[in-house]
């Protein structure tokens, strides 16, 4: 049964159950907002079920809550945070400022967040700078989970990678996905609700095709779109998050070795563009022109358009959840009954 909640309340959920988890009030806040915020769009791979993973992860010692993580000023235009083991959304948190300023400053910055753990939407990195005029790409790698064309076992992870830039008339146009052809939570989602997975999103134990999300889970792998071009974007996420960041590759993570962690220590690269420092490019216009083009052209679907829709009909009725959910948040009280759809 699903009930509706304004995002406002369960941001502060989401928020105080990170806290007494003993996640500091920064990256508890980073870390609900990038939950929630997928609740609210439908990214549901990224929304509110991943908190127990990450609560797990964080009294299994292998997540650091209150990590001491280092914001690095390295160059004109390069930006690090070792993240010590912490949530990578508390590390971008603490160096958002300075990316913005030297962004501006000199036309575009690096952000490297080193030995982090990212269990989020890349997208919500990403917006959060297109909405302030950047052309922003992200990449974040994960622990080996795809197996790369004819290849016999997993090396690379499901590496997504996210890409926005501003426009004149509009919310900014954002597109982030995985490398594999689906999400590994779409994967756990579908293996929860006994759901069959589509062909060609993975192999068992064998590397035998199936449709069974419990084989792909339980030692078989996940395979990358387009064989070997999705191979390729994976590789290059691979090098951009964890090689440039000095960070484990996916293959070397830990995490399976210690019990209860559920995520895996990863780096995350973002680099950040002003448009506007390049001379008389008319970015704005020339977008929208392009934009218009492809309307014309008979596309009526941009990257994020279903997001922003999901986003307004939860702003109007509330974010619907499962109520069991709710209830594993300890909201308590009484359950508000669910609104007309919109
Ligand atoms: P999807 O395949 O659902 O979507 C990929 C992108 O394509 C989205 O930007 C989506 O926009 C867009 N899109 C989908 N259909 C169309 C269409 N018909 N026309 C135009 N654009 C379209 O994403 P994935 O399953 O690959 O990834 C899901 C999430 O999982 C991502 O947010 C990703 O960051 C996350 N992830 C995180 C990992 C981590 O380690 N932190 C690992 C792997 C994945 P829209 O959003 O509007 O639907």
């Amino acid at each position: 049964m699903k009930t509706y909640q304004q995002e406002a309340v369960l941001l502060d959920l989401v928020q105080a159950r990170l806290r007494q988890e003993g996640v500091d009030a920064i990256t508890a806040r980073a870390v609900a907002a990038s939950m929630v915020g997928a609740e609210r769009d439908g990214t549901l791979s990224h929304g509110l079920h991943r908190l127990d993973a990450c609560i797990s992860s964080v009294r299994s010692g292998w997540v650091v809550g209150d990590a001491p993580m280092q914001v690095q000023d390295l160059a004109a235009s390069l930006v690090r945070v070792e993240a010590a083991r912490g949530f990578a959304q508390g590390a971008l948190a603490r160096a958002r400022d300075l990316v913005v300023r030297k962004a501006r400053e000199t036309g575009m910055c690096t952000l490297a967040i080193s030995n982090s753990h990212h269990i989020g939407c890349l997208w919500h990195d990403v917006e959060q700078f297109a909405q302030a005029g950047f052309v922003c790409f992200a990449f974040v790698h994960s622990r080996s989970r795809v197996v790369g064309p004819g290849a016999r076992s997993r090396v690379l992870g499901t590496n997504p990678m996210a890409f926005g830039f501003p426009r004149q008339n509009g919310l900014p146009v954002v597109w982030d996905q995985a490398s594999s052809v689906m999400a590994h939570g779409e994967v756990q989602l579908a293996a929860r609700h006994g759901h069959a997975l589509p062909q060609g999103v993975g192999v068992d134990r064998n590397g035998q095709p199936t449709t069974d999300a419990a084989e792909v889970l339980n030692g078989g792998a996940l395979t990358t779109f387009a064989a070997h071009k999705g191979f390729m974007i994976a590789l290059m996420v691979e090098v951009m998050a964890a090689a440039l960041t000095g960070s484990p590759f996916g293959f070397e993570d830990a995490s399976g070795q210690i019990p209860g962690a559920q995520t895996s220590l990863a780096g995350q690269t973002l680099l950040v563009i002003d448009p506007l420092r390049v001379p008389d490019s008319d970015f704005a216009a020339r977008v929208e022109l392009l934009l218009n083009a492809l309307r014309d052209a008979g596309t009526d679907r941009l990257p994020a358009d279903r997001r922003y829709a999901a986003r307004a009909c939860a702003q109007q009725q509330g974010i619907a959840i499962d109520v069991k959910l709710l209830d594993a948040l300890t909201l308590g009280g009484t359950v508000p009954p669910a609104p007309k759809s919109c």
